[in-house]
């Protein structure tokens, strides 16, 4: 579906919250703050990804200004990803301003998906702004393997970015993505070595999102696998807590943590969907498994007041779609959506 936002804008009702046509509230955003990374996950980007020009992405302060429009209307958690959130430049300062939602109680959290490579460097001040919980993308404990996944990533660095964010007192998940042939055999160390510190760990199925220049079929493995060797070794205990998410979890009774699975290709979780994504250069997608997305650069651009960004972020909620439906193309092994996941964040 082509980007919409040529039309001319309606006045919003800034006191409404932001209820989709299939009754849905939406409560949750995820800004992807920058495409870029340090690393080339296999399942995320190709090798020579080909990064946006600097001058097509928000500035800070854009972003603060459409966050904070959001938050207006009623959403209560922001999560910043990317890319990597935290090689966007000065990606500090947005946090630090954004914390003030949370000071005045608009926001119950601010919180980010990150690789982990510059925890170390961030982790306090992250805390000392209000950020509580992070979730840090791993899925092996293995050096080689590490560097093979991410194509030159430093666990090492991870690990004591990890350390660095437990000491200063964020909560911190871990999220593995299941890869075939790759990690598979080592998830069960995985949860131990997670639940062992305290952390939850989620697993994710590799979602068919970009070229990535691999078969994808070549790295899927359904979770509903994943889950059965698993409840082979542990006594999984199904929980009830949702978060409106694709994930369900499972509590692992050796271990006391839990467990969550994403299955966006085997299970359809969008009945409960609170969530919207807007990328670095102001686009709004409604869906992570959909085209369907708007334009809000050209509303925030086109005027100093919110008015006009407003009506257009109603207008794209009216648009969310009720679902989405994933398949990898077998026959093309061709990716079901051509952006890549670090467009729009995961
Ligand atoms: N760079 C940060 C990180 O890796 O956590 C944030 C952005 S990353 C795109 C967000 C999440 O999406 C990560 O947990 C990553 O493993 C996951 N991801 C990326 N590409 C994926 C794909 N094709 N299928 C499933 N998960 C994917
Ligand atoms: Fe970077 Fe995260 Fe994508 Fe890996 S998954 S390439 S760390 S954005």
């Amino acid at each position: 579906m082509p980007i919409s936002g040529t039309e001319p804008f309606a006045k919003a009702d800034s006191a409404l919250p932001l209820i989709d046509p299939f009754g849905r509230s939406i409560s949750y955003l995820r800004v992807s703050v920058t495409d870029r990374c340090d690393f080339r996950c296999v399942y995320c980007m190709s090798e020579d990804m080909t990064f946006l020009p600097k001058a097509d992405l928000l500035t800070l302060e854009e972003l603060d200004r459409l966050c904070s429009a959001f938050v207006d209307r009623g959403v209560r958690k922001l999560r910043l990803t990317g890319g990597e959130p935290l090689v966007r430049r000065g990606i500090m300062t947005l946090v630090a301003s954004l914390s003030r939602h949370l000071r005045s109680g608009a926001l119950d959290e601010l919180t980010l998906t990150t690789n982990g490579s510059q925890l170390a460097k961030y982790a306090q001040e992250l805390a000392g702004h209000g950020v509580k919980r992070i979730n840090v993308s791993m899925d092996t404990l293995d050096p080689d393997k590490f560097r093979a996944i991410t194509r030159w990533g430093d666990l090492g660095k991870v690990l004591t970015g990890i350390d660095a964010a437990q000491a200063a007192g964020l909560k911190v998940k871990i999220n593995v993505v299941a890869l075939k042939g790759e990690n598979e055999d080592e998830i069960p160390a995985l949860v131990e070595w997670a639940h062992g510190r305290g952390m939850d760990l989620t697993l994710i199925e590799v979602m068919p999102l970009g070229d990535v220049g691999e078969g994808r079929l070549d790295q899927y493995l359904p979770l509903s696998l994943v889950r059965a060797r698993l409840s082979e070794r542990f006594t999984l205990t199904e929980l009830d807590h949702r978060t409106g998410g694709p994930a369900r979890y499972v509590r692992v009774a050796e271990t006391g943590g839990k467990i969550g699975f994403i299955t966006p290709l085997t299970h359809n979780f969008c009945e409960s969907c609170n969530r919207v994504r807007l990328t670095c250069t102001g686009t709004l997608y409604m869906c992570l498994g959909q085209e369907d997305a708007a334009d809000l650069r050209r509303p925030l651009r086109a005027s100093e007041s919110n008015d006009l960004v407003l009506a257009a972020i109603d207008d794209a909620i009216a648009h969310k779609p009720k679902g989405h439906d994933f398949i990898i193309d077998r026959r093309h092994q061709r990716p079901a959506l051509s952006r890549h996941m670090s467009v729009t964040g995961g």
